[in-house]
This record gives structure tokens, sequence and C-alpha cells, in this order.
């Protein structure tokens, strides 16, 4: 039996070759301490490191000061909203973000409210993007963050930063943007957009797992964090720890690759998502979750009305490797969070799966893709 058809991009991917090639120096010739100044070993890690920090802040309109490696989009998240939090409770307690944002946003500003900051979760349109006319009211003189993702990483959808960004700054309130599932994918300008705070990730696109980084705007306002992780003063003091080259020059290539690749990528996987969305349409009671056409290219979220969600999976696993919601909380049998937020009835939300359509797949795998899921939504009706 053949491997099932990867269709889970928004989980995690692949290591693109072009990515994988460059780190792999870094682990064995050039394997040097960046922060170890005295020798040339050193120096070559420090060098590499540097070149990526340029990389990484050109793709996203930045400063190379102004990026902080991490371990990935989770840590960035609890940096950028404890860090805000603690360095600035003087001034106010209250954050606002979105009730369909990543359990790694969610949870840090949970676990905040549990601390005494106030936490104003703003719900979503049916169509799962924010509702712009109930954020306004919530911003109010004590509000020191708000924290919208960019790309929704279940449904896709893709939030209204800009303005969003522009509201902030208007009121002198840091706004921090989850951008995991952006990065590679939709153009980002930290200027434009009047972003303080940005996550990135590696891993949702083609590069290593286990490396990230936040942007933390200098200037026009001076944002300031408290850093989470104490030791040697890494990365301006904002996260210690040694620096990860080989990791590091893999998110570089990985964003580079994407940003560079973005235009193309993205009518490659628009057509192949319309094309599995045809074929999937056909089957009747079958409904789209999320805006139509503001939303990610490799993004299809479905519900199937009348078929139960675990064995439509189950049904499913030996052909495709798909996703049920989010994989940060499929272990809990409770459906998710952005579905429920959107007014989806739990019953669909249970038979609701993700397709996330990547950079490596090809319209044949589509094709035998949709073809397994009619047929396995069909057997499971008729019995
Ligand atoms: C994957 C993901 C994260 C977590 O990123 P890690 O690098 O795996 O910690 C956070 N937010 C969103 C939107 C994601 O898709």
């Amino acid at each position: 039996m053949s491997k099932p058809i990867y269709l889970d991009a928004h989980s995690t991917t692949p290591v693109d070759d072009r990515v994988l090639e460059v780190m792999l120096p870094f682990f064995t010739e050039h394997f040097g301490n960046p922060a170890s100044t005295t020798h040339e070993y050193g120096w070559a890690a420090e060098s590499a490191v540097k070149r990526s920090r340029a990389i990484i802040a050109a793709a996203i309109g930045a400063d190379p000061t102004e990026i902080a490696f991490t371990s990935g989009a989770t840590e960035a998240n609890n940096l950028a909203i404890k860090g805000v939090a603690e360095a600035h409770h003087s001034r106010g307690r209250h954050i606002v973000t979105v009730a369909t944002e990543h359990n790694a946003v969610l949870d840090p500003c949970r676990y905040l409210e549990s601390l005494g900051f106030e936490i104003t979760i703003l719900p979503v349109l049916s169509d799962g993007l924010v509702d712009l006319e109930k954020l306004e009211p919530a911003l109010r003189d004590d509000t020191i963050l708000v924290s919208v993702m960019a790309a929704n990483n279940e449904i896709g959808v893709l939030q209204p930063i800009t303005q969003i960004g522009q509201l902030c700054h208007d009121r002198g309130i840091f706004f921090h943007t989850d951008a995991a599932q952006a990065i590679g994918k939709i153009p980002l300008n930290v200027q434009q957009q009047n972003i303080d705070l940005m996550s990135l990730t590696a891993h949702k696109i083609y590069g290593p797992k286990g490396i990230g980084a936040l942007y933390v705007r200098r200037r026009n306002p001076r944002v300031t964090i408290a850093p989470q992780l104490h030791g040697g003063g890494h990365e301006r003091g904002m996260r210690s720890g040694t620096l990860a080259a080989p990791q590091i020059v893999g998110l570089a290539k990985a964003i580079e690759l994407g940003v560079e690749l973005m235009v193309e990528d993205n009518a490659r996987m628009l057509a192949l998502r319309d094309q599995l969305w045809q074929q999937i349409q056909a089957l009747d009671g079958v409904s789209l979750n999320g805006h139509p056409t503001q939303r990610l290219a490799g993004n299809l979220n479905v519900s199937v009305a009348g078929v139960e969600g675990n064995a439509l999976l189950m049904g499913l696993r030996s052909a495709m490797a798909i996703s049920s919601g989010s994989a940060c909380t499929s272990a809990k049998i409770e459906p998710s969070h952005v579905l429920q937020a959107m007014g989806v009835a739990d019953e669909l939300a249970f038979a609701s799966v993700r397709f996330g359509i990547g950079r490596f797949n090809i319209a044949t795998e589509i094709d035998q893709a949709a073809q397994a899921f009619a047929s396995t939504v069909n057997h499971l009706r008729a019995g």
C-alpha cells in the first residue's frame, strides 16, 4: 500500500530540499556557537545568523535588530503577550484578542487573566472574520495589547490586520499578530500594516521544526517586552539561549523561498483547491467553512452533513492525511473552538475536515483524494 496523500499543510510541511541544503553545513563544518566571537568557528555561525536575520527582516519590512529568534510561534506568542503584559501592566491590564485565535495565543491570555489581567475575546462573523464593529468599542484607555492572527490555521481566513493595526496605532495600543500561517503565503509589511509584534515559525513553510522568530518594533513606537527566558542575555536581552544556527539559516531560507515563490505557489494551490472543492461540492450536504475568497490559497475546510466526523476520518486515513479542526486540540473530544465561534452547530462541527494543500501537491493527488472522499462519504451515508 502506498502512503496516504499528505493534505495537512497547516499542521506542518516537509523541509524543502533547498532549505535543507543551506542548513547542512551548519551542523558539521560550521558548527560554531554564534556567540563565540573569539574565533573563526563562532564567526562563521555568527555571520550566517546575521545574514539570516537580514533576510527575515527584509521579508517583512523590518530592521534586523527587530528580530528575536525563538523555538517557534508558540514561544513567540508567549513572549509577545506575556512580555508586553509584564512590561506594561502599570499602564493598563486590558488585552483584546479573538475567539478563533490559536491556543498559543488564547492560553497565554487565559494565564494572564488568572494573574488579574482583563481579557476581551472578540467574536467573529459567520465567515470567520473578526467583527471590526466590535473591535473599536472594545479598545479602552487601559488596553495595552491587541492580538489578532493574520491567517487562521483551521479555516484559512485572512483577518483584516491592516485596519486593526491602524486602529491600534491611532490609540497607542500595541498590535501583535500571529503570522505562523501567513508568512511566505501573503504579503506582510510591519510598517505599512502598523504591526508592533509578529510571530513567525519555519515548519509551516517548508522549513525545520523548532525554530521561529518574534518581530519586536524598535521605533515609532518602541515596544519593550519582559523576557520569558533568562540566561546569557542573547537577542538583546529578549530571549536567552544559544542560537540554533542551522535552524535559523533554514528559517531564513524558507521565508526567502516563500516570498520568492508566493505568486506562483498561490496560483497553483488555488487551482488545486478549486479542483478539490468542485469535486467535493458535487456531494450533497457539504458546506465550506470560512470566507470563500479572503483565505489562504491552500485551505479548504468543509462540513459534511449526515456523517459522523470520526467515522469520516477513520474511513479516509489510509487514503489521505487530513485533519479535523486543529491538531493541537484533537486529543480532546470537543468540536473545534474556531467553528464554534463561527456559529457552526456542534453536529456539523464534529463532521468537519480541514484540507491543507501545500507546495508539493499535484493534480493527480487531488483527484485521488476527491474520489476517495466522495466514495467514503457515500459509503457512510448508505451505511
Ligand atoms: C502552528 C501554529 C502555531 C504554533 O507554532 P509552533 O512553531 O509549532 O510553535 C501558532 N499559531 C498558529 C496560527 C499556527 O498555525
